[in-house]
């Protein structure tokens, strides 16, 4: 086993539990997808990947990245492997994607930009799915339905542009070497490839969401003439009384296009 000081800045915990790495690599989906890996650390995950797919992996730290080239010459020769050194969200902000066809994502990412990179993910038109570790409170916003009370504008966006979105297991710290502080989940999404959301509406979901606790309409009404919103609630059937969380993600993009066209229902541009 290669022995390497964890890096907290670049959010290094490396999953040692060789039963969690199996259970994410039977959750993968029988397809033709290329596989992205983001983070590959010393490369455990990718020792089973490369097995079963040709992977993209992007790794941040130099370091790691040479120990990877060692430890995976065969596989870089044959190209089943290609290792990218990088930031993965710059990879984003330059080319939109992380490959040039149809993939999946699978990973244990680093958790300070879990939530940007799996939002990125969504925005990708490329990728399918998303099988990846991420703090389980993390995961609980991704999966949440309405009614719980982790539902929040990640399970708003979640439902409305995924088919699926689930956990499959909840992962203690001790199977990772440092341990996390927190308990951590592996999550499966299979995105629907012909829904998206805007950044419009990403910012109208933000406002609605703003004090979680209070009533939908309190939130809205910073943003909106309170006597539109009163309308447009009474003629969705939702009480003037709901929560942020008690109100379905569908019913969040009936208000957006309502609101953002003054009332009248025209072109949905959720
Ligand atoms: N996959 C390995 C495993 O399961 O043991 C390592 C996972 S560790 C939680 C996160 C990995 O993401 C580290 O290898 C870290 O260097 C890498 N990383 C952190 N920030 C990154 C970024 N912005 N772009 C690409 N990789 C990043």
């Amino acid at each position: 086993m290669i022995n390497v000081k964890a890096k907290k800045r670049f959010g290094q915990n490396f999953l040692k539990d060789d039963s969690v790495l199996i259970e994410i690599i039977q959750s993968m989906p029988h397809n033709d997808n290329h596989l992205v890996e983001i983070g590959p650390g010393l490369g455990d995950l990718t020792k089973k990947l490369v097995k079963c797919k040709d992977v993209t992996a992007y790794e941040v730290d130099r370091d790691l990245y040479s120990i990877l080239q060692k430890e995976f010459q065969s596989e870089l020769e044959s190209k089943k492997l290609n290792i990218i050194l990088g930031d993965v969200l710059e990879q984003w902000n330059k080319n939109n994607s992380l490959y040039n066809s149809k993939y999946d994502m699978i990973a244990n990412l680093p958790y300070y930009i879990a939530t940007n990179i799996i939002l990125n993910a969504f925005d990708d038109v490329k990728c399918e799915h998303i099988i990846v570790m991420v703090q389980k409170e993390v995961a609980d916003k991704f999966t949440a339905s309405c009614g719980d009370k982790e539902y929040s504008s990640l399970g708003v966006i979640t439902q409305l542009v995924s088919k699926e979105a689930k956990t499959l297991i909840v992962v203690p710290p001790e199977s990772f070497n440092p341990p996390p502080k927190v308990d951590s989940a592996v999550i499966y999404i299979k995105k629907d490839l012909d829904k998206s959301v805007s950044v419009g509406f990403k910012k109208f979901l933000k406002g609605c969401f703003v004090q979680p606790r209070k009533k939908l309409i309190k939130n809205l009404s910073a943003f909106h003439n309170k006597k539109l919103l009163i309308d447009i609630f009474e003629e969705l059937n939702i009480p003037e009384t709901a929560r942020p969380h008690e109100v379905d993600a569908s019913l969040y993009s009936h208000i957006y296009t309502k609101v953002t066209n003054n009332g009248r229902e025209q072109n949905a541009t959720c």
